[in-house]
């Protein structure tokens, strides 16, 4: 250790890396991490937690609406975008804290500014010269932008949370994670939302029932969806942004919002000093205990472009510091990595869908139920859900398990669990249901959808 700062040094105070830092200094290590930004990375700042916030935010618009069907007669009401960001602001400030409090604790030091690798052991911020046995990369990922002209006038999710003004109309173009979800958020919010996707339908990937159904409910809710609309340029007016779109329509809104999709972050990081190795899709190559073709430098989470969740970097940062420091071998399961789109309504998924299950079991039951969720039945809002169960023939095991409706997120989570433990579907059926609930839906679907009655599976997980 004598020719060494640091047991572990840490380049990048996100998701991940601070989860690394801490169990790894937990270990006994000596660690420090470098953050040129904000303690908490994407998920705490610009990511996960503000983005759930502008969801509870959005749906109390349908929320008083909805009360009326229970004998409520709601006010006035009205909308103030400021107070929002800065209560939102206030609480990202508190966890900020929380996450210096949990390094400072677990005594990791924290170096603030942009590190750079000098060689395979040695990182520079602000101009301190830093050594280590051991470097971790974590430094995320960042938004990508399109090419089209007038690109430059649009907007990305970072800058999303801090907006001064809602804009009254708005493109979101893009059929991801982030796309489906702010169309929600802005539509919740009054904000007249245009989303654009490129393909036939967005959010691919999922199961194709919930990505249909979600295509049904959007429009309902008042989102303007366009499939094979593309933004081919646009232009600044004395009223807002001219954009230009492939079907030949134009649309003047007051904001664009790219969610084409993330990179990762590695343009200042001086990988070259180092020999760090990039894999075919631009992210750091790691071997499966994280491990770059440098043997002392280690990356994880968005920055190696593989799976880009906040639980998944958690886990991965936890693997290498118990690796390097507890002496174990354990590596993360990719398999059955439950996860939500908290669009509107929210849709929650584990496991292989159908198109997936028929690729690799061929034979398959699969039990589907779309229905009027309770509350609604007293609202007339029309939306419904569906939730839907992949199983195996021959072993009848579940391998997928799909939601789309109220709360699908805090089911599915539940349900991974079963996935991840092998349920089969007899473990389903003899399991009692909760009633009233959506959830029981899980445990008293009987009848198999007949193959004629199946979807098409047209487009391909993997396309
Ligand atoms: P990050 O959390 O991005 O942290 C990287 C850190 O490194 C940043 O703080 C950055 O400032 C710092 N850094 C970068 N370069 C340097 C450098 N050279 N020197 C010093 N510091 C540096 N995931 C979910 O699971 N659920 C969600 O609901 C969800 N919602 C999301 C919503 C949005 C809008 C976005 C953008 C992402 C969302 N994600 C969500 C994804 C999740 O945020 C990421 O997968 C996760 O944050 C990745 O963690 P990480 O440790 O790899 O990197
Ligand atoms: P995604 O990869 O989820 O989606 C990108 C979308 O942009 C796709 O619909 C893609 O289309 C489309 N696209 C890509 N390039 C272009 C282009 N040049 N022009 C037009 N459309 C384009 O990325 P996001 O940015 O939505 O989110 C990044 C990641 O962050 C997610 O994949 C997810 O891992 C994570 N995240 C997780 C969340 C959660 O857990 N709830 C929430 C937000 C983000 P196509 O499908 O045709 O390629």
């Amino acid at each position: 250790m004598t020719d060494f700062d640091f047991d572990l040094f840490v380049i990048g105070a996100g998701s991940g890396g601070v989860r690394a830092a801490r169990f790894a200094a937990n270990l006994g290590a000596k660690v420090g991490i470098a953050e040129e930004r904000h303690l908490g990375g994407t998920c705490v700042n610009i990511g996960c937690v503000p983005k759930k916030l502008m969801v509870y935010a959005s749906h109390f618009s349908e929320d008083f609406e909805d009360a009326a069907g229970y004998g409520w007669t709601v006010g006035d009401r009205s909308f103030d975008w400021p107070r929002l960001i800065a209560n939102k602001d206030a609480e990202i400030k508190r966890l900020n804290g929380i996450y210096e409090r949990l390094l400072a604790n677990a005594g990791v030091e924290i170096v603030e500014g942009t590190a750079a690798l000098e060689d395979a052991h040695t990182v520079v911020v602000a101009g301190r010269e830093i050594r280590a046995r051991y470097i971790l990369i974590a430094t995320g990922g960042l938004p990508s932008r399109p090419r089209e002209p007038g690109q430059e006038l649009g907007i990305v999710s970072d800058d999303v949370f801090y907006l001064d003004k809602q804009p009254e109309r708005m493109i979101v173009a893009g059929g991801g994670y982030i796309a489906v979800e702010f169309a929600g958020v802005f539509n919740g919010l009054g904000t007249a939302v245009t989303q654009l996707y490129r393909g036939d339908l967005f959010l691919r990937g999922f199961d194709e029932d919930l990505r249909r159904g979600l295509a049904e409910e959007m429009p309902k809710k008042g989102v303007d969806l366009r499939f094979h609309t593309i933004i081919d340029r646009t232009e600044k007016t004395s009223n807002g942004l001219l954009a230009h779109l492939s079907s030949g329509d134009k649309l003047e809104v007051d904001q664009i919002l790219y969610a084409i999709g993330r990179r990762p972050n590695i343009a200042e990081l001086g990988l070259a000093n180092a020999g760090v190795a990039l894999g075919h899709g631009g992210g750091i190559e790691v071997d499966e205990t994280y491990r770059t073709c440098v043997p002392s430098i280690y990356a994880i989470g968005d920055v190696t472009d593989r799976v880009q969740l906040t639980p998944v970097a958690l886990a991965e940062g936890m693997v290498v510091a118990r690796h390097l420091f507890g002496g174990e071998q354990g590596a993360v399961d990719y398999t059955g990595i439950p996860t939500a789109v908290f669009s509107q309504p929210p849709l929650a998924t584990v496991g292989l869908t159908e198109a997936e299950a028929r690729e690799r079991f061929g034979e398959l039951d699969v039990y589907r139920t779309r229905f009027t969720p309770m509350k609604h039945t007293l609202t007339g809002r029309d939306e419904k859900t569906t939730m839907k169960l992949v199983v195996e023939r021959a072993g009848q095991k579940v391998v997928g398990a799909h939601m789309m409706g109220l709360d699908a997120p805090e089911i599915i989570q539940g349900v991974g669990i079963a996935l991840k433990a092998g349920a089969t579907k007899r473990d389903f059926d003899r399991t009692i249901g909760i009633h009233p609930t959506a959830a029981e839906e899980f445990v008293t679907m009987r009848e198999a959808v007949p193959e004629s009655e199946l979807t098409p599976t047209t487009v391909k997980a993997a396309e």
